[in-house]
Order: structure tokens, then sequence, then C-alpha cells
């Protein structure tokens, strides 16, 4: 509202400074008048006073009125003088005032970008002459997105103010802080270059301050802030076409981002390894948009084993990056990039597609288990995207088991519980992947009606060595035991750990024991050597897999005809 009334005052300041620029042509006029004035005024006036005097006869009438006419111009322009010089006033107040609006951020009334940007290489101008060096600190909001998605945007908003007042409280009195769009903050002062503790107490304390909970509008909120600082005496190749100011702040920028892998709400210094870290991150994120395009993910099987007659129940589809340029990329490297950049929702069902094709080939007793990001179930619409991928393939979701890992459970459960559900009523089996590393509840446990539990592969693996993995997997079998919950044991390596969990009855398990997880290819190949592909009778015809809209009618009318024909099974 302030920011319109400003608009308008300046809209009304800039048509009457246009005014002004006319009127510099009434300016000459009357400049021209006060020559005729002394011209012709020097030759009337004598006359006029010695006609007054009675001592001569008047003046002619003519040269009368002109000489009125040129006191009249005279006047006139004095006038517009004068308003000139009102008009001038008020353009300079103008002009700064519109200089301050484009380097100010409305919202906390700090600089913005370009404010900064100008004011920090003011100072590094004036550190060059006295030898100081200028420190810049990047502080970013963690998760901030989640709190406009959660309370609305005036909660969001008032949040900000609320973290800049205190970000601002922390900097020493000369700082310059500014606000670079959204949750982003920055800051920059003049300091001694051996005063690295000092700067270092102002970055704990900003992380330490920001993490205080603020209470808004009757809510309370907690938020965090990933701090990154760099000093203008430090080296970075990222330099080239750069001012001073610009590589400041893309060193703190990237110490920043070094905070927010180390967990967020910390800080970090800027150190040069971290640009080439940030380079092969780059790399990856765009190599991933590319590989989804060119179907450059794949699925790899990994076996899974029924323990106690050692016979194959199924496999569980593990994405690789097929790269071009990197051969083989491990999901440890390209999952949690995709999460980040909005990409894992396309790239798994990429992946699953993929595999329902393969499976489709594979013996019918044979399970498909996918792996499935918490990312995924923040998508209302994530059952239906399933089962159009199953319509497609023409895979029976009694064959298909959906993992998903124990965080899941921390995110917003409603959604979560409502997808979960609706999977199940499409015959679709739920397990709850890398149980016992996410601090998960027993009531957690029971709030998702899971079909299996597996051992995270961490304490299958110690299993030998380590006698708290030995306590937690017993642990785990008697929870699985006592929910009536089947077990699989992830991770298992040697013989020795397979014959300790040969000693639970109804364990699965899968591991490098049974073979490292392979291509659609050599998986094939492997399953007609011991006669486990589909029969061609057994095979049912493939619907139409071209990349038709998604049809929902057709979608309900597939579950329908499933849940029939496992009811029939059932009965049957
Ligand atoms: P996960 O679902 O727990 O998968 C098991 C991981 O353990 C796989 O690693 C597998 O190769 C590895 N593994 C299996 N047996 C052994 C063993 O005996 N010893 C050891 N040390 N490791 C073993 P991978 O393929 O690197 O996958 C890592 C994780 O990436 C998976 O853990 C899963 O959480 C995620 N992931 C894989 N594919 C996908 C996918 O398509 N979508 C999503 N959202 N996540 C995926
Ligand atoms: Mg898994
Ligand atoms: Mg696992």
């Amino acid at each position: 509202m302030a920011d319109l009334n400003i608009t308008a005052k300046l809209r009304q300041q800039t048509s009457s400074i246009d005014a002004a620029d006319r009127d510099i042509i009434a300016l000459g006029i009357a400049a021209a008048a006060i020559i005729m004035f002394m011209g012709t005024g020097g030759a009337i006036l004598p006359q006029v006073f010695r006609s007054i005097a009675g001592l001569g006869e008047a003046p002619d009438t003519t040269l009368i009125n002109a000489l009125l006419l040129n006191i009249a111009l005279i006047m006139f322009g004095w006038r517009r003088y004068r308003q000139l010089q009102t008009e001038i006033a008020e353009r300079r107040t103008a002009e700064e005032r519109a200089r301050v609006l484009s380097e100010t951020d409305p919202l906390t009334g700090c600089l913005n970008r370009r404010g900064l940007n100008d004011e920090t290489m003011r100072l590094l101008e004036e550190c060059s002459e006295t030898g100081d060096v200028v420190v810049t600190m990047m502080i970013d909001l963690d998760n901030f997105k989640q709190v406009n998605d959660f309370h609305g945007h005036s909660v969001g908003d008032e949040i900000l103010q609320e973290c800049a007042r205190r970000i601002q409280a922390q900097m020493p009195a000369n700082a310059i802080f500014s606000r670079l769009g959204g949750d982003e903050f920055a800051c920059a002062f003049r300091s001694k270059p051996d005063r690295r503790d000092a700067i270092e107490c102002i970055a704990i304390a900003i992380v330490e301050e920001v993490a205080e909970a603020v209470t808004t509008n009757k809510v309370m909120v907690n938020v965090s802030a990933s701090v990154g600082v760099a000093q203008s005496d430090m080296r970075c190749v990222c330099a080239e076409g750069e001012t001073g100011a610009q590589t400041l702040l893309h060193m703190a920028d990237i110490a920043m981002y070094h905070a927010k892998k180390q967990g967020r709400n910390c800080h970090f210094w800027f150190e040069e390894p971290m640009e080439e870290e940030l380079r092969f991150r780059n790399t990856i994120e765009a190599g991933i948009r590319q590989g989804i395009a060119n179907g450059e993910f794949v699925p790899y099987y990994e076996k899974q084993i029924d323990l106690q007659t050692g016979e194959l129940t199924g496999f569980e589809a593990l994405a690789r990056w097929n790269s071009p340029s990197m051969g083989l990329v491990s999901p440890d490297v390209f999952i949690p990039i995709a999460e980040e950049i909005g990409a894992i929702g396309e790239l798994s069902e990429s992946v699953i597609a993929r595999a329902l094709e393969d499976a489709r080939d594979w013996d019918s007793s044979l399970t498909l288990a996918v792996n499935i990001s918490p990312i995924q179930l923040r998508d209302p619409w994530f059952a239906q995207k399933l089962l159009k991928l199953l319509l497609k393939a023409n895979f029976p979701t009694e064959r298909l088991e959906v993992e998903i890992t124990e965080s899941c459970l921390h995110e917003n459960i409603g959604v979560v519980r409502t997808i979960v559900t609706s999977l199940k009523n499409q015959g679709i089996r739920i397990v709850l992947d890398d149980f016992g590393t996410g601090y998960s509840s027993l009531g957690q446990l029971r709030t998702l009606p899971f079909d299996r539990i597996k051992i995270d592969r961490t304490f299958v693996s110690n299993l030998m060595d380590s006698q708290d993995a030995r306590t937690i997997v017993e642990g785990i079998a008697m929870l699985g035991k006592g929910l009536g919950l089947p077990v699989t044991a992830e991770g298992i390596e040697t013989s020795e750990i397979l014959d300790k969990l040969r000693a639970y009855p109804d364990f699965n398990g899968q591991g490098y024991l049974y073979g490292r997880p392979k291509s659609a290819r050599e998986t094939n190949q492997s399953l007609e050597t011991h006669g486990l592909l589909a029969k061609p009778a057994e095979a049912e015809p493939r619907l139409n897999t071209s990349n038709e809209p998604f049809d929902a009618d057709a979608a309900s009318q597939y579950a329908s005809a499933e849940a029939a024909r496992r009811r029939k099974a059932g009965n049957g």
C-alpha cells in the first residue's frame, strides 16, 4: 500500500518535472524581455518621468505598452524561475527516493541484492587502502518453503521479518545487511584479517538465534539457518568475469550450500575444494534432467530369497544411472540430488515403468519390489500414477511390493496414509524398508498397514561382530512376530550371517551372498537357466504402452477388474 502511494507521488513529481522542462522556453522569453527592457526602458523611462514632472511631452503610447509588456514578461519569468527552483528540489528528492527504493527490500526494510553489491564494492575499495578485509556471510533459512506451505504466506512474511531482525542484531554496528530474495539473507562488514574467532562467534550466534522458536499469530514456528562465510583475502577459481563483490558472495554461497549438505542449522567457512564439489553437483544435476529424457535410468535386480527353503521369491529393482560420460552411477549419488531438484518423481516412474515391463517376462510366482522416495509420497496423485504404470504394463498388482522408508512416517502422515491405503486396496503390498535407522516408534509402526519389515543392512552385515547388531536383529524379529509381519534381512554377505538368520522362521533375505544386483538382460538369462521365465501362453497380451494421457476411468476400471480377479482367486 505504502509502495503504491510512493509510486503515485513519484509519477506526479515526474510529470511536474516534464512541465519544468517545457518552461525553460518560458524562461528564455523572460530573459529576452529583460534585454528588451534594458534597451527600450533606458530611452522611455526618462521621458515618462519628465512628462510626469510636467517638463516634457508624454512618450509614444506604443512604446509605453511595450515597456509594460516587458515588465509583465519579467515578472512572469521570475515566478517561473521560483517554481523551477522548487521543482528541481523535488526532483532531487524523488531521485533519491527512487534510488533508495531500488536498493531496498520492501518486506524487511534492509538492502536488496543490488544494494548489497554496490555497498560491498564500496567496502572493498575502502579496505584496499587500509589493509582490512571484507567478510561476507550468506544466510539461508532451512525448509522455509514448508513454513509457507503449512502456515501460509502472511505467517511466512512475519517469520522472515523476525529472522531479519535477529540476524541483524548479531551483526557489527557498521555491517551492510540485505535480503537477496525468498529466504536468503547476506551481510558484509569490514574486519582485520586475523579476526576469524570474532567472525566465528557472529556466525554461531546467528545460527543459534534463528533456531529459537518464533511465535506469531498464535502459532509457534521453528526454523533454522545455514550460514556460509567468506573473507576477501580468500582465493576462488570461480572469479572469472565477476566483480570482487560478486566473487565474495559466490564464495559465501558455496560455503552456505556446503552447510546445507552437512545437515543444515550450522555454518561453514569457504574452502576451495567446496567449489569442485559444487561443480560436480551441477554436472550431476544437469545430467539427471537429460538422463531422464534419454532413458538413461534403468533398474537392476537384486534377488530376494526365502531363507528356509533357499527359493527365489522375487527381485528388488534398484535404480542405476547408465551415464554416457560417467558410466554406471550408484543411486546414493543421484537419488538425493534428484529429490532436491524435484526430479525424483519422474526418475522413479521411468525406472518403475521399465521394471514392470521386465518383470512381466518372469515366472508369475516372482514378486517385484520397487523403492519409493518420501518426496513421492507427498504427491496426492502418487497412487493413481503408479496404477497408471501398472495398467500400461498390464502387471498384476499382487506381484508388486512398494518399499517405503521410515522417514515417510515423519512426513505428512495423513497424505501418506491415504496413498498407502489406496495402494493396499489395489492389492499392492507395502514394505517398511531400512527399519531400525529412522527412530520410528512402535506407535508409528502401527499407523500404517505394512505387510513386511526389512531390517537395515547395517545391522545384518554387522551381525557376527557386534552384540548390539545381534540384539537389534533379535528385537526386530520379535517385533515382526508380535505384529504378525514377515521380515526381510537385507545385506547378507556371508554364509555365517545366513546361518544365524536361518534361526528365525519366516525370514526372507537378500544380499551380495546371492549375487550383486544385475541388469534386466543378465537377470533374464539367469531366470531362463532356472526355467523361471514366463511361458509364452502365460504372458498376458500387452496393452498399448504409448505415451497416452492419464485416463482415470481406465485406471479405475483396471483397479475394479483386478480386485474382482483377486477375490475370485481368493475364493478359488
Ligand atoms: P535399499 O532399498 O535399502 O537397497 C538396498 C541397497 O543395499 C542396494 O544399494 C543394494 O545394492 C545394497 N546391498 C544389497 N546387498 C548388499 C550387501 O550384501 N552388502 C552391502 N554392503 N550392500 C548391499 P543401492 O542399489 O546402492 O541402493 C541404495 C539405496 O538407494 C536403496 O537402498 C534405496 O534406498 C535407494 N534406491 C535405489 N533405487 C531406487 C529407486 O528406484 N527409487 C528410490 N526412491 N530409491 C532408490
Ligand atoms: Mg529397498
Ligand atoms: Mg533397504
